[in-house]
C-alpha cells in the first residue's frame, strides 16, 4: 500500500460495489479512499466472495458489509434504504461491476449470443443506471458516482468483444447521466483503466497478451497497479475534481494516446 495518506475525503460516506478479492479494482478505490479519510461499506455479491471481503473490510474499518446482487433490481431500493439507517447518507458510490459468459470472450464478436448480449448489457451497463436512480433520495448534496471503463470501449481490442459495446454504452451513460443530474448538483465520472488482472480479467482470453501490449506500448512503459486507480479515484470522488462531470478519465500508463507500436518493444509473440 503507497504511504500516501491526506484528509480529502474525511466526512465522507462512499459505497464501493465490485470488491471480489485483494486484486479488484474496486479493492484498490477502498483503500485509497480510505487512507484519504474516507468512511466505506462494501458488498460482496454473494456468500462465497464473502470471506474473501471481511478480512479486507477489516484493513479499512469498514464494519458495514452487505450482501447485495446488483441484477435484483427490487432489493436495490430496499438496501440502500437499509444502508441509510445503518450507516448514513451517502456521499459517493463506486460501481465496479461487469459480467459477461467468458465463452464469448474468446472467438469473434459476431457470434455474441442474444442473451449473453442483453445480459451482458444488462450488468455492465443498465446496473449503473438503475443504482443511480433508486440512490437519490439517499445521497448528500454534492455527491458522485464512479463507474469502470476500458479502452475496448473505444477501439477493438482482441476477445473483449460484447464487453466493449457494453464499456461504449456504459461511458455513454456516463455523459447522459452527468447531464440529467448536474441540476441536483450530483457528478458522475467514469475511470477508463489499463488491464489488471483480476477475477473477470481472467475470462478474457488471451489477457495476458494484452497486458504485455500494454507493457510495452504505453509512454509509461509499464501496467497501471491498484494504486493508480485508487488516486485517481480519490480525486474523482472528493471535492478536488468539483468541476469535473461527464468525464472518462484514463489511468492506463497514457496508453489510449499511442498510435502505433512502440519501436522498442520487444517481439511480443516470444514473451
Ligand atoms: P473483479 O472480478 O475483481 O470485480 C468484478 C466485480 O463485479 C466482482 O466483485 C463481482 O462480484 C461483481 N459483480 C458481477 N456481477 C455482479 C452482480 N450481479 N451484482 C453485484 N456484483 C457483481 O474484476 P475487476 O477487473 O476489478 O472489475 C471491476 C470493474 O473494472 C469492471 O467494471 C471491469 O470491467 C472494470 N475494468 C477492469 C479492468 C481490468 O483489466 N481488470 C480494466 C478496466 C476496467
Amino acid at each position: 500500500m503507497k504511504d500516501l495518506k491526506s484528509s480529502i475525503l474525511k466526512g465522507k460516506k462512499g459505497l464501493v460495489i465490485g470488491i471480489a478479492n485483494e486484486r479488484s479494482l474496486a479493492w484498490g478505490i477502498a483503500k485509497s479512499a480510505f487512507q484519504h479519510g474516507g468512511e466505506l461499506a462494501l458488498t460482496y455479491q454473494n456468500e462465497a466472495l464473502k470471506k474473501r471481503l471481511i478480512p479486507l473490510a477489516d484493513k479499512i474499518n469498514s464494519d458495514h458489509i452487505y450482501e447485495f446482487d446488483i441484477q435484483n433490481y427490487e432489493k436495490i431500493p430496499v438496501f440502500l434504504k437499509k444502508l441509510s439507517q445503518e450507516f448514513g447518507k451517502l456521499d459517493f458510490i463506486v460501481h465496479a461491476v461487469a459480467f459477461s459468459d467468458k465463452e464469448e470472450l474468446k472467438g469473434d464478436y459476431v457470434d455474441t449470443s442474444k442473451s449473453n448480449f442483453l445480459n451482458t448489457m444488462e450488468i455492465s451497463c443498465y446496473s449503473f443506471t438503475a443504482l443511480i436512480k433508486e440512490a437519490l433520495p439517499f445521497m448528500n448534496d454534492k455527491a458522485n458516482f464512479l463507474t469502470l471503463s476500458y479502452y475496448g470501449a473505444e477501439k477493438v481490442i482482441p476477445h473483449y468483444n460484447v464487453m466493449g459495446i457494453a464499456k461504449s454504452a456504459l461511458e455513454t451513460s456516463v455523459k447522459y447521466l452527468a447531464a440529467d443530474l448536474g441540476k441536483k448538483g450530483f457528478r458522475v465520472n467514469a475511470i477508463s483503466a489499463g488491464p489488471v488482472r483480476t477475477l473477470a480479467a481472467s475470462g478474457i482470453s488471451d489477457f495476458r497478451y494484452i497486458l504485455k501490449w500494454n507493457e510495452y506500448n504505453s509512454p509509461l512503459e509499464r501496467n497501471i497497479t491498484l494504486d493508480d486507480v485508487g488516486g485517481a479515484s480519490v480525486y474523482l470522488l472528493s471535492e478536488l475534481s468539483s468541476g469535473t462531470t461527464g468525464e472518462i478519465l484514463h489511468v492506463d500508463a497514457g496508453y489510449n494516446v499511442i498510435g502505433m507500436k512502440n519501436v522498442n518493444a520487444p517481439d511480443i509473440s516470444k514473451v
